[in-house]
Protein backbone atom coordinates (compact mmCIF):
# COMPACT_ATOMS: atom_id res chain seq x y z
CA UNK A 1 0.00 0.00 0.00
CA UNK A 2 1.31 3.45 -0.95
CA UNK A 3 1.98 6.18 1.83
CA UNK A 4 -1.65 7.81 -0.02
CA UNK A 5 -3.68 5.54 0.55
CA UNK A 6 -2.77 4.54 4.00
CA UNK A 7 -3.44 8.54 4.84
CA UNK A 8 -6.69 7.83 2.84
CA UNK A 9 -7.35 4.82 5.08
CA UNK A 10 -6.86 7.36 8.21
CA UNK A 11 -9.28 9.88 7.31
CA UNK A 12 -11.95 7.64 7.15
CA UNK A 13 -10.85 6.31 9.89
CA UNK A 14 -11.06 9.47 11.99
CA UNK A 15 -13.94 10.41 10.48
CA UNK A 16 -15.39 6.93 11.86
CA UNK A 17 -13.41 7.13 15.43
CA UNK A 18 -15.64 10.57 16.27
CA UNK A 19 -18.97 8.91 14.41
CA UNK A 20 -18.99 6.04 16.92
CA UNK A 21 -17.41 7.37 20.01
CA UNK A 22 -18.30 11.25 20.14
CA UNK A 23 -21.44 12.74 20.91
CA UNK A 24 -23.34 13.70 17.85
CA UNK A 25 -23.46 17.28 18.54
CA UNK A 26 -22.33 18.55 15.39
CA UNK A 27 -22.21 17.72 11.79
CA UNK A 28 -18.87 18.54 10.32
CA UNK A 29 -17.79 19.09 6.85
CA UNK A 30 -16.33 15.80 5.51
CA UNK A 31 -12.55 17.11 6.44
CA UNK A 32 -10.23 16.02 8.36
CA UNK A 33 -7.31 18.23 9.22
CA UNK A 34 -3.85 17.94 10.68
CA UNK A 35 -2.17 20.96 10.58
CA UNK A 36 -2.58 24.78 10.22
CA UNK A 37 -0.51 27.98 9.57
CA UNK A 38 -1.83 31.17 8.85
CA UNK A 39 -4.86 31.19 5.99
CA UNK A 40 -4.20 27.48 5.30
CA UNK A 41 -5.14 24.18 6.72
CA UNK A 42 -4.21 20.69 5.33
CA UNK A 43 -6.28 17.52 5.89
CA UNK A 44 -4.43 13.77 6.21
CA UNK A 45 -4.19 13.31 2.76
CA UNK A 46 -2.14 16.52 2.34
CA UNK A 47 -4.33 18.94 0.67
CA UNK A 48 -4.04 22.49 1.59
CA UNK A 49 -7.23 24.60 2.19
CA UNK A 50 -8.31 28.40 2.12
CA UNK A 51 -9.95 28.42 5.57
CA UNK A 52 -12.90 30.63 5.27
CA UNK A 53 -14.03 29.78 8.97
CA UNK A 54 -11.19 30.51 11.12
CA UNK A 55 -12.42 28.16 13.72
CA UNK A 56 -15.32 30.75 14.08
CA UNK A 57 -13.02 34.04 14.15
CA UNK A 58 -10.50 32.07 16.66
CA UNK A 59 -7.83 31.98 14.85
CA UNK A 60 -7.87 35.89 13.55
CA UNK A 61 -4.22 36.01 13.80
CA UNK A 62 -3.92 32.75 11.73
CA UNK A 63 -3.18 29.30 12.41
CA UNK A 64 -0.06 28.53 14.87
CA UNK A 65 1.27 32.21 15.15
CA UNK A 66 4.33 32.09 16.29
CA UNK A 67 4.44 34.38 18.64
CA UNK A 68 1.24 33.42 20.20
CA UNK A 69 2.50 29.42 20.14
CA UNK A 70 6.00 30.76 21.93
CA UNK A 71 4.37 32.42 24.34
CA UNK A 72 2.05 29.26 25.18
CA UNK A 73 4.89 26.75 24.84
CA UNK A 74 7.31 28.84 27.61
CA UNK A 75 4.37 29.44 29.91
CA UNK A 76 3.66 25.99 29.87
CA UNK A 77 7.09 24.94 30.78
CA UNK A 78 7.20 27.28 33.60
CA UNK A 79 4.07 27.49 35.52
CA UNK A 80 0.80 26.43 33.74
CA UNK A 81 -1.56 26.59 36.73
CA UNK A 82 -1.61 27.58 40.01
CA UNK A 83 -5.17 28.24 40.89
CA UNK A 84 -6.59 31.28 42.17
CA UNK A 85 -6.22 30.38 45.96
CA UNK A 86 -2.58 31.79 45.54
CA UNK A 87 -1.58 34.71 43.38
CA UNK A 88 0.77 34.46 40.22
CA UNK A 89 3.30 36.25 38.47
CA UNK A 90 1.39 36.69 35.20
CA UNK A 91 -1.75 37.25 36.04
CA UNK A 92 -1.06 41.15 37.23
CA UNK A 93 0.54 41.64 34.40
CA UNK A 94 -2.33 40.53 31.72
CA UNK A 95 -4.49 42.80 33.66
CA UNK A 96 -3.08 45.44 33.62
CA UNK A 97 -2.62 45.08 29.79
CA UNK A 98 -5.69 43.95 28.57
CA UNK A 99 -7.73 46.80 30.76
CA UNK A 100 -5.72 49.30 29.19
CA UNK A 101 -5.52 47.89 25.86
CA UNK A 102 -9.76 48.19 26.06
CA UNK A 103 -10.29 51.35 28.40
CA UNK A 104 -11.74 49.24 31.12
CA UNK A 105 -11.08 49.64 34.91
CA UNK A 106 -11.37 45.85 36.08
CA UNK A 107 -11.10 42.19 33.91
CA UNK A 108 -12.59 38.83 34.93
CA UNK A 109 -10.82 36.52 33.30
CA UNK A 110 -12.99 33.33 32.42
CA UNK A 111 -11.98 30.17 29.65
CA UNK A 112 -14.64 29.79 27.09
CA UNK A 113 -17.07 32.33 25.61
CA UNK A 114 -20.26 30.93 27.26
CA UNK A 115 -18.63 31.34 30.42
CA UNK A 116 -17.69 34.90 29.87
CA UNK A 117 -21.46 35.30 28.79
CA UNK A 118 -22.62 33.69 31.91
CA UNK A 119 -20.06 36.06 34.17
CA UNK A 120 -21.65 39.08 32.69
CA UNK A 121 -24.81 38.20 33.56
CA UNK A 122 -24.17 37.19 36.82
CA UNK A 123 -22.20 40.36 37.21
CA UNK A 124 -25.43 42.77 35.86
CA UNK A 125 -27.46 40.97 38.02
CA UNK A 126 -25.89 41.89 41.15
CA UNK A 127 -25.03 45.32 40.07
CA UNK A 128 -29.30 45.69 39.81
CA UNK A 129 -29.63 44.76 43.37
CA UNK A 130 -26.49 46.59 44.58
CA UNK A 131 -26.61 49.82 42.59
CA UNK A 132 -29.25 50.28 41.05
CA UNK A 133 -32.32 49.41 43.59
CA UNK A 134 -34.15 46.69 42.17
CA UNK A 135 -36.02 44.57 44.42
CA UNK A 136 -34.74 40.65 44.75
CA UNK A 137 -34.87 38.44 42.66
CA UNK A 138 -36.87 40.58 39.70
CA UNK A 139 -33.84 41.77 38.06
CA UNK A 140 -34.47 41.22 33.83
CA UNK A 141 -32.07 40.77 31.04
CA UNK A 142 -32.84 41.80 27.55
CA UNK A 143 -31.50 39.80 25.08
CA UNK A 144 -31.92 40.16 20.81
CA UNK A 145 -34.11 37.55 19.08
CA UNK A 146 -31.54 35.43 16.41
CA UNK A 147 -28.75 35.92 19.09
CA UNK A 148 -26.22 33.28 19.97
CA UNK A 149 -24.06 33.78 23.19
CA UNK A 150 -23.24 29.71 23.17
CA UNK A 151 -24.36 26.86 24.99
CA UNK A 152 -25.16 26.67 28.79
CA UNK A 153 -28.79 26.55 30.24
CA UNK A 154 -29.48 30.70 31.10
CA UNK A 155 -27.95 31.23 27.59
CA UNK A 156 -30.03 28.40 25.58
CA UNK A 157 -32.72 30.18 27.94
CA UNK A 158 -32.14 33.51 25.87
CA UNK A 159 -31.88 31.75 22.83
CA UNK A 160 -34.84 31.78 19.99
CA UNK A 161 -33.40 29.13 17.94
CA UNK A 162 -35.30 25.91 17.77
CA UNK A 163 -32.56 23.73 17.86
CA UNK A 164 -30.58 25.37 20.80
CA UNK A 165 -34.00 25.45 23.02
CA UNK A 166 -36.08 22.77 22.85
CA UNK A 167 -36.46 19.91 25.38
CA UNK A 168 -33.66 21.77 27.34
CA UNK A 169 -36.18 23.14 29.75
CA UNK A 170 -37.29 24.82 32.44
CA UNK A 171 -35.34 27.75 31.44
CA UNK A 172 -34.09 30.49 33.47
CA UNK A 173 -36.45 33.40 34.21
CA UNK A 174 -36.01 36.90 33.76
CA UNK A 175 -35.16 36.95 30.08
CA UNK A 176 -36.96 39.22 27.65
CA UNK A 177 -36.04 38.75 23.74
CA UNK A 178 -37.06 42.16 21.47
CA UNK A 179 -36.14 42.40 17.60
CA UNK A 180 -32.58 42.86 16.89
CA UNK A 181 -31.90 45.87 15.06
CA UNK A 182 -35.43 47.44 16.81
CA UNK A 183 -34.76 50.48 18.28
CA UNK A 184 -38.42 50.88 18.88
CA UNK A 185 -39.04 47.91 20.19
CA UNK A 186 -36.34 48.67 22.66
CA UNK A 187 -37.43 51.84 23.55
CA UNK A 188 -40.66 50.34 24.72
CA UNK A 189 -39.05 47.45 26.95
CA UNK A 190 -37.09 49.77 28.45
CA UNK A 191 -39.57 51.44 30.53
CA UNK A 192 -39.66 48.52 32.44
CA UNK A 193 -37.65 49.37 35.83
CA UNK A 194 -36.33 46.45 37.04
CA UNK A 195 -33.91 45.72 33.46
CA UNK A 196 -30.39 45.24 34.75
CA UNK A 197 -29.06 44.79 31.03
CA UNK A 198 -29.18 44.30 27.29
CA UNK A 199 -27.10 41.78 26.03
CA UNK A 200 -26.21 42.15 22.34
CA UNK A 201 -23.77 40.91 19.74
CA UNK A 202 -22.93 44.30 17.78
CA UNK A 203 -22.95 42.24 14.63
CA UNK A 204 -24.71 38.69 14.95
CA UNK A 205 -22.72 35.82 13.88
CA UNK A 206 -23.94 32.72 14.32
CA UNK A 207 -27.91 34.05 12.96
CA UNK A 208 -25.59 34.61 9.55
CA UNK A 209 -23.62 37.87 10.06
CA UNK A 210 -26.20 40.15 10.32
CA UNK A 211 -25.20 43.55 9.99
CA UNK A 212 -27.87 46.16 12.16
CA UNK A 213 -28.37 49.36 10.67
CA UNK A 214 -26.23 52.49 11.37
CA UNK A 215 -26.26 54.29 14.23
CA UNK A 216 -27.98 51.22 15.88
CA UNK A 217 -25.74 49.86 18.52
CA UNK A 218 -25.12 53.83 19.47
CA UNK A 219 -28.77 54.45 19.91
CA UNK A 220 -29.12 51.63 22.02
CA UNK A 221 -25.89 52.13 24.08
CA UNK A 222 -27.67 56.01 24.58
CA UNK A 223 -31.21 54.58 25.24
CA UNK A 224 -29.49 52.23 28.04
CA UNK A 225 -27.56 55.38 29.39
CA UNK A 226 -30.63 56.77 30.00
CA UNK A 227 -33.00 54.20 31.48
CA UNK A 228 -29.10 53.25 33.71
CA UNK A 229 -29.53 49.54 32.03
CA UNK A 230 -26.49 48.21 31.18
CA UNK A 231 -25.35 48.07 27.95
CA UNK A 232 -23.29 44.47 27.42
CA UNK A 233 -21.69 43.80 24.01
CA UNK A 234 -20.73 40.39 23.33
CA UNK A 235 -18.00 40.58 21.33
CA UNK A 236 -16.90 36.95 21.45
CA UNK A 237 -17.04 36.53 17.84
CA UNK A 238 -17.34 39.94 16.19
CA UNK A 239 -14.68 41.72 18.35
CA UNK A 240 -10.60 41.53 17.97
CA UNK A 241 -10.37 42.65 14.16
CA UNK A 242 -13.08 40.73 12.75
CA UNK A 243 -15.37 43.76 10.93
CA UNK A 244 -12.31 45.79 10.47
CA UNK A 245 -12.14 47.32 13.81
CA UNK A 246 -10.67 46.59 17.07
CA UNK A 247 -14.24 45.84 18.10
CA UNK A 248 -17.61 46.59 16.01
CA UNK A 249 -18.57 49.13 18.57
CA UNK A 250 -15.80 50.85 17.86
CA UNK A 251 -17.51 51.52 14.54
CA UNK A 252 -20.26 53.87 16.24
CA UNK A 253 -17.51 54.90 19.06
CA UNK A 254 -19.43 52.49 21.94
CA UNK A 255 -17.90 51.75 24.81
CA UNK A 256 -19.76 48.93 26.68
CA UNK A 257 -20.57 48.85 30.12
CA UNK A 258 -19.80 45.30 30.24
CA UNK A 259 -17.67 43.62 27.36
CA UNK A 260 -16.95 40.22 26.98
CA UNK A 261 -14.47 38.46 24.63
CA UNK A 262 -13.38 34.89 23.47
CA UNK A 263 -12.17 33.06 20.46
CA UNK A 264 -9.65 35.27 18.99
CA UNK A 265 -8.36 36.84 22.51
CA UNK A 266 -5.90 33.46 22.48
CA UNK A 267 -5.42 33.16 18.36
CA UNK A 268 -7.08 30.11 18.88
CA UNK A 269 -4.33 28.08 20.42
CA UNK A 270 -5.88 28.09 24.05
CA UNK A 271 -9.85 28.49 26.04
CA UNK A 272 -9.11 32.39 27.00
CA UNK A 273 -12.41 34.76 27.62
CA UNK A 274 -12.86 37.82 29.52
CA UNK A 275 -15.41 40.43 31.07
CA UNK A 276 -14.21 43.50 31.48
CA UNK A 277 -15.64 46.59 33.17
CA UNK A 278 -15.40 49.44 35.87
CA UNK A 279 -15.23 49.24 39.40
CA UNK A 280 -18.63 50.23 40.39
CA UNK A 281 -19.68 47.05 38.05
CA UNK A 282 -17.13 45.06 38.66
CA UNK A 283 -16.75 45.13 42.56
CA UNK A 284 -19.81 44.59 42.92
CA UNK A 285 -19.08 40.71 42.98
CA UNK A 286 -16.73 39.76 46.36
CA UNK A 287 -14.06 37.06 47.01
CA UNK A 288 -15.90 33.64 47.01
CA UNK A 289 -19.03 34.80 44.84
CA UNK A 290 -17.99 33.75 41.42
CA UNK A 291 -14.97 32.02 39.83
CA UNK A 292 -13.50 29.25 38.03
CA UNK A 293 -10.52 27.01 38.59
CA UNK A 294 -8.55 27.28 35.24
CA UNK A 295 -9.91 31.67 34.78
CA UNK A 296 -6.38 33.49 34.68
CA UNK A 297 -3.84 30.55 34.77
CA UNK A 298 -0.28 31.53 33.68
CA UNK A 299 -1.02 30.07 30.41
CA UNK A 300 -4.08 31.88 29.36
CA UNK A 301 -2.27 35.02 30.62
CA UNK A 302 0.68 34.83 28.26
CA UNK A 303 -1.36 33.74 25.52
CA UNK A 304 -4.11 36.22 25.64
CA UNK A 305 -0.89 38.92 25.90
CA UNK A 306 0.50 37.50 22.95
CA UNK A 307 -2.31 37.35 21.13
CA UNK A 308 -3.64 40.80 21.30
CA UNK A 309 -0.02 42.00 20.74
CA UNK A 310 0.28 40.54 16.74
CA UNK A 311 -3.53 41.80 16.71
CA UNK A 312 -1.73 45.22 17.26
CA UNK A 313 1.80 44.88 15.75
CA UNK A 314 0.15 42.85 12.51
CA UNK A 315 -2.39 45.64 12.09
CA UNK A 316 -4.99 42.97 11.46
CA UNK A 317 -7.93 44.97 11.89
CA UNK A 318 -6.63 47.57 9.37
CA UNK A 319 -6.23 44.74 7.11
CA UNK A 320 -9.46 43.12 7.87
CA UNK A 321 -11.14 46.78 7.20
CA UNK A 322 -9.21 47.15 3.83
CA UNK A 323 -9.22 43.68 2.49
CA UNK A 324 -13.11 42.53 3.81
CA UNK A 325 -14.29 46.34 1.57
CA UNK A 326 -13.05 44.15 -1.52
CA UNK A 327 -14.25 40.87 -0.64
CA UNK A 328 -17.29 42.10 -0.29
CA UNK A 329 -16.89 44.72 -3.65
CA UNK A 330 -16.29 41.04 -5.34
CA UNK A 331 -18.83 39.49 -3.97
CA UNK A 332 -21.51 41.26 -4.51
CA UNK A 333 -20.22 41.06 -8.30
CA UNK A 334 -20.38 37.40 -7.97
CA UNK A 335 -23.89 37.71 -6.94
CA UNK A 336 -25.10 40.23 -9.65
CA UNK A 337 -23.54 37.27 -12.23
CA UNK A 338 -25.42 34.33 -10.30
CA UNK A 339 -28.57 36.23 -9.09
CA UNK A 340 -30.70 32.90 -8.95
CA UNK A 341 -28.59 30.96 -6.95
CA UNK A 342 -27.54 34.24 -4.15
CA UNK A 343 -29.95 36.22 -2.55
CA UNK A 344 -27.98 38.34 -0.90
CA UNK A 345 -24.46 39.13 0.04
CA UNK A 346 -23.42 41.31 2.66
CA UNK A 347 -20.74 41.95 6.04
CA UNK A 348 -18.28 44.39 7.64
CA UNK A 349 -14.56 44.05 7.29
CA UNK A 350 -13.57 39.84 7.01
CA UNK A 351 -16.74 39.30 8.08
CA UNK A 352 -19.10 38.08 5.36
CA UNK A 353 -22.19 36.06 4.12
CA UNK A 354 -23.67 34.93 1.20
CA UNK A 355 -27.26 33.69 1.74
CA UNK A 356 -28.43 31.42 -1.03
CA UNK A 357 -31.84 31.31 -2.71
CA UNK A 358 -31.18 27.19 -3.51
CA UNK A 359 -31.31 26.58 -6.94
CA UNK A 360 -32.36 22.47 -8.39
CA UNK A 361 -32.43 21.49 -4.51
CA UNK A 362 -28.86 22.51 -4.22
CA UNK A 363 -27.86 24.09 -0.45
CA UNK A 364 -25.67 26.09 1.35
CA UNK A 365 -24.16 22.69 2.28
CA UNK A 366 -23.83 21.30 -1.30
CA UNK A 367 -22.23 24.84 -2.47
CA UNK A 368 -19.78 24.31 0.71
CA UNK A 369 -18.84 20.61 -0.04
CA UNK A 370 -18.36 22.14 -3.77
CA UNK A 371 -15.64 24.81 -1.85
CA UNK A 372 -14.32 22.16 0.33
CA UNK A 373 -13.25 20.03 -2.94
CA UNK A 374 -11.72 23.43 -4.84
CA UNK A 375 -9.85 24.06 -1.78
CA UNK A 376 -11.76 26.49 0.26
CA UNK A 377 -13.46 25.50 3.65
CA UNK A 378 -16.67 27.41 4.73
CA UNK A 379 -19.68 26.15 6.52
CA UNK A 380 -23.12 26.92 6.45
CA UNK A 381 -25.26 28.89 9.22
CA UNK A 382 -28.58 28.24 9.31
CA UNK A 383 -29.49 26.04 5.98
CA UNK A 384 -28.84 29.23 3.52
CA UNK A 385 -26.00 31.31 5.02
CA UNK A 386 -22.15 30.98 3.93
CA UNK A 387 -20.11 32.95 6.36
CA UNK A 388 -17.27 33.95 5.18
CA UNK A 389 -14.68 34.66 7.64
CA UNK A 390 -10.94 33.93 7.05
CA UNK A 391 -8.25 34.76 9.39
CA UNK A 392 -7.06 38.63 9.38
CA UNK A 393 -3.73 37.75 8.25
CA UNK A 394 -4.91 37.04 4.44
CA UNK A 395 -3.03 39.00 1.66
CA UNK A 396 -4.87 40.68 -1.12
CA UNK A 397 -2.95 37.97 -3.60
CA UNK A 398 -4.60 35.05 -1.26
CA UNK A 399 -8.29 36.57 -1.14
CA UNK A 400 -8.03 37.23 -4.59
CA UNK A 401 -7.27 33.20 -5.16
CA UNK A 402 -10.34 32.45 -2.73
CA UNK A 403 -12.51 35.04 -4.62
CA UNK A 404 -11.48 32.88 -7.83
CA UNK A 405 -12.73 29.77 -6.13
CA UNK A 406 -15.83 30.99 -4.85
CA UNK A 407 -16.59 32.44 -8.55
CA UNK A 408 -15.84 29.51 -10.49
CA UNK A 409 -17.92 26.91 -7.97
CA UNK A 410 -21.02 28.84 -7.71
CA UNK A 411 -20.97 29.25 -11.56
CA UNK A 412 -21.01 25.33 -11.92
CA UNK A 413 -24.64 25.31 -9.22
C1 LIG B 1 -18.85 31.43 19.96
C2 LIG B 1 -19.66 32.45 20.65
C3 LIG B 1 -20.00 32.32 22.00
C4 LIG B 1 -19.68 31.09 22.82
O1 LIG B 1 -18.32 30.84 22.92
P1 LIG B 1 -17.82 29.36 23.37
O2 LIG B 1 -16.35 29.53 23.56
O3 LIG B 1 -18.17 28.45 22.24
O4 LIG B 1 -18.54 29.02 24.61
C5 LIG B 1 -20.70 33.36 22.60
N1 LIG B 1 -21.06 34.45 21.90
C6 LIG B 1 -20.75 34.60 20.60
C7 LIG B 1 -21.15 35.85 19.89
C8 LIG B 1 -20.06 33.61 19.91
O5 LIG B 1 -19.82 33.74 18.62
Amino acid sequence: MDAVMINKITSQKAIELEDKYGAHNYHPLPVVLERGEGVYVWDTEGKQYFDFLAAYSAVNQGHCHPKIIAALVAQAQKLSLSSRAFYNDSLGEYEKFITSYFGYDKVLPMNTGAEGVETALKLARKWAYEKKGVAENEAKIIVCAGNFHGRTITIVSASSDPDARKNFGPYTPGIISVPFNDINALTEILKDKTIAGFLIEPIQGEAGVIVPEEGYLKKCYDLCRKNNVLFIADEIQSGLGRTGKRLACDHEGVHADILILGKALSGGTYPVSAVLASDEIMLCIKPGQHGSTYGGNPVACKVGIAALTVLKEEQLSENSERLGKLLLKELTTIQAENPELIKTVRGKGLFCAMVIAGRNGKTAWDICIELMKNGLLAKPTHDDTIRLAPPLVITEEQLMKCVSILRKTVQKF
